[in-house]
Order: structure tokens, then C-alpha cells, then sequence
């Protein structure tokens, strides 16, 4: 399902900046910490304004690469600045209208589980934690299912992610229910107001064995400043 404008702050947020060069505050609600601003500008940054993990991402892109949640684009540009040949999907209609203004040329609003499986890509790209879209560790299998059906034989997968256990000062604190890394969202924008939905954040350690379950073997390229990594996973 794509989302509908009424329901998506984050689209009408990048919409809104990228018309009117400013918007408002885009928050962002969670069963895990007090509610939270997401910089609308810095889903614009440039590749030099780009954390290093992304940018070490963006230099192991290669082949047809599918930017998957690619939000404004801003990898995709890059990448076909690059000569690259790149698709950018997101689920946000206002995203992509976005994404195709900004000048990528290749672009479709698709939730990514429905993306049609008639083309293969030597690299899937999730990143500022994408990874997020499998929304919990059950989900992963959907997650790696359809990245398959997506991938050619020596294709990657490119995605960072963070170990959130920094937020817990006590293993008692984090919850029984569930692994620790589910959380739930709401995101808001004006009067916007997202439905709930789940993301997922993951630690390296137990993405290598969930994804080796699945088929895949997976390698951290880089760690972040914060608890955060970039891996690439190939199917086994
Ligand atoms: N990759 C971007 C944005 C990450 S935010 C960046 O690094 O700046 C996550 C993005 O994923 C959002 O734009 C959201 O609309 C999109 N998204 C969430 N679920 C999705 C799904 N199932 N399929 C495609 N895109 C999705």
C-alpha cells in the first residue's frame, strides 16, 4: 500500500522543504524514548554532509542499485551523478514526487514488500538504519524473501543499522516481549499524524545469525560514532 498524503508527516515534510525551502518540526513518538526531532534538512545532505558510513556505503554501490525508503533521494542523486544507474522507491507518493523534482530519473511509490520482481539489482541500498522497513525480527523473513526475489546471484545488500542497548542501563529495563531493537513508532508533522508502525533497529551480531538463517552471509564494513554500523550481505 502507498501512503496516502493525510497519513504520511514525513512526505509532507520533505515536500514542504524541498517547495518552500523550510518546514516545519517533523517528531517522532516511540515506545522507547521521549519524542524526538528528525532534522528535516538533513534528509537533503549532501554527499559531503553524509555520515561516513553512508558515504563508504555509496562507494561499494555497484551495477543496478535499487535505493530502497530513499526518501529525497539524496543517495540516488549521487550515485547517478556517478554515472550510476539507480532506482529510488519509497512508499510516500510526496517523497517521490520529491525524488523525481530533485532530478533522479528513475523513480516508482511502492511499498518495497509489493515491488514487482521483474528486474534484478546487483545492489539493494537501506540506509540511515533502512533496514528499519523489516519492523521487527520476524519480519526479516519477508525482509530477506523479497530481497532475494530482488537480487541477482553475486548481487549485495547495503545497510546500516545500531545496536540500541545504549539505552538501556540495565538488562532488566529492556523489555521481556520482545528483542529490544522493535520499536514502535508514530510520526507527526503539523496536524499530520502517521499511523503506528514498527522499525526495527538490529545488532550486527544478531543480524549475522538471523541473516545466515535466511541464506545470507553478512560482513560489517564500517562502525558509525554512535552504536551503528554498515554491513553487506550476499546470499550464500
Ligand atoms: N534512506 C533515506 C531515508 C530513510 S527514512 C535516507 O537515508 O535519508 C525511511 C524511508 O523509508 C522513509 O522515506 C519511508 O517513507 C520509507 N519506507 C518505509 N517503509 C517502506 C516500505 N515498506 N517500502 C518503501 N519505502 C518505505
Amino acid at each position: 500500500m502507498i501512503l496516502p498524503s493525510n497519513i504520511d508527516p514525513m512526505g509532507s515534510a520533505i515536500s514542504d522543504y524541498h517547495k518552500n525551502g523550510k518546514a516545519s518540526k517533523l517528531w517522532v513518538h516511540s515506545d522507547i524514548t521521549d519524542k524526538h526531532e528528525i532534522p528535516v534538512p538533513y534528509l537533503f545532505r549532501t554527499y559531503n554532509e553524509m555520515p561516513n558510513i553512508e558515504q563508504v556505503a555509496l562507494n561499494k554501490c555497484k551495477g543496478n542499485i535499487l535505493d530502497i525508503g530513499a526518501a529525497t533521494g539524496s543517495h540516488s542523486l549521487w550515485l547517478q551523478e556517478k554515472g550510476m544507474s539507480v532506482t529510488a522507491i519509497d512508499i510516500s507518493e510526496l517523497a517521490v514526487e520529491t525524488i523525481n523534482n530533485r532530478g533522479v530519473k528513475t523513480t516508482l511509490a511502492v511499498d518495497f514488500f509489493e515491488f514487482p520482481p521483474k528486474q534484478k539489482f546487483d545492489t539493494l541500498l537501506l540506509l540511515m538504519n533502512g533496514i528499519g522497513i523489516a519492523g521487527s525480527i520476524n519480519g526479516l523473513k519477508e525482509f530477506f524473501s523479497k530481497c532475494k526475489e530482488l537480487l541477482k546471484t553475486n548481487g549485495q545488500i547495503l545497510l546500516d543499522s545500531s545496536d540500541l542497548n545504549y539505552m538501556f542501563d540495565d538488562e532488566d529495563e529492556k523489555p521481556m516481549d520482545k528483542y529490544y531493537g522493535e520499536v514502535r513508532y508514530v510520526m507527526n508533522y503539523r496536524d499530520i499524524i502517521s499511523d503506528p508502525f514498527n522499525w526495527l533497529f538490529i545488532d550486527y551480531s544478531t543480524l549475522k545469525t538471523e541473516a545466515f538463517k535466511y541464506a545470507f552471509q553478512c560482513e560489517k564494513i564500517s562502525e558509525g560514532e554512535h552504536f551503528d554500523y554498515l554491513a553487506r550481505l550476499t546470499m550464500k
